[in-house]
């Protein structure tokens, strides 16, 4: 363990903004034609042959932006450990930690996002912080009363993805929170 708060990381929403206006790569972006397990999954019984592939628009600048924060990343992702095959080398990631989920895409008696539990387990009492784009007030409140560690639930908007103040959030953060 090395200390630093925990980023937990999701693909589709903060590195890949899918619902971009006008379905148009965003400036900085590049266009991938992707086709993780997860996408294959959705379009069952198709087999893998007949999936049209998923378009992904990645930021090769967000991997040396998130690197230079002073976090320990992990993948909290649907993408799990193909988020280090198809995703990382395309940011400029290394491999990282993933959370591997229990309840992929469940339905949660208190109507929480179906990562929420996972992701609390899986930080066991250390400092994180989520980016997500389909975290809700629910799950805010879930974590504050059930993370007995410091935590910022950050949405993130699908339309725009990662940008500047959601980095300045995060170096403020980390300067404030406990380790
Ligand atoms: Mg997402």
């Amino acid at each position: 363990m090395t200390g630093l708060p925990l980023l937990l990381l999701d693909v589709d929403g903060p590195l890949n903004p899918y619902a971009a206006p006008d379905s148009r790569c965003p400036e900085g972006y590049g266009t991938h034609r992707l086709l993780p397990q997860s996408w294959v999954a959705r379009h069952a019984p198709l087999s893998r042959e007949e999936v049209e592939p998923l378009r992904v628009w990645l930021n090769p600048a967000h991997g040396p932006e998130l690197l230079a924060l002073p976090y320990q990343l992990v993948w909290a992702t649907t993408w799990m450990d193909e988020a280090n095959s198809l995703i990382a080398p395309r940011v400029g990631l290394p491999e990282l930690p993933y959370i591997p989920w229990t309840n992929l895409f469940g339905s949660d008696p208190d109507r929480l996002h179906w990562k929420t539990r996972d992701l609390v387990a899986w930080a066991d009492g250390r400092p994180f912080v989520w980016l997500d784009d389909e975290l809700g007030p629910q799950d805010i409140e879930w974590i504050a009363a059930n993370h007995p560690g410091e935590a910022l639930p950050l949405w993130v908007d699908p339309r725009a993805g990662l940008h500047e103040l959601h980095f300045a959030a995060l170096r403020e953060w980390a300067e404030e929170a406990p380790c």
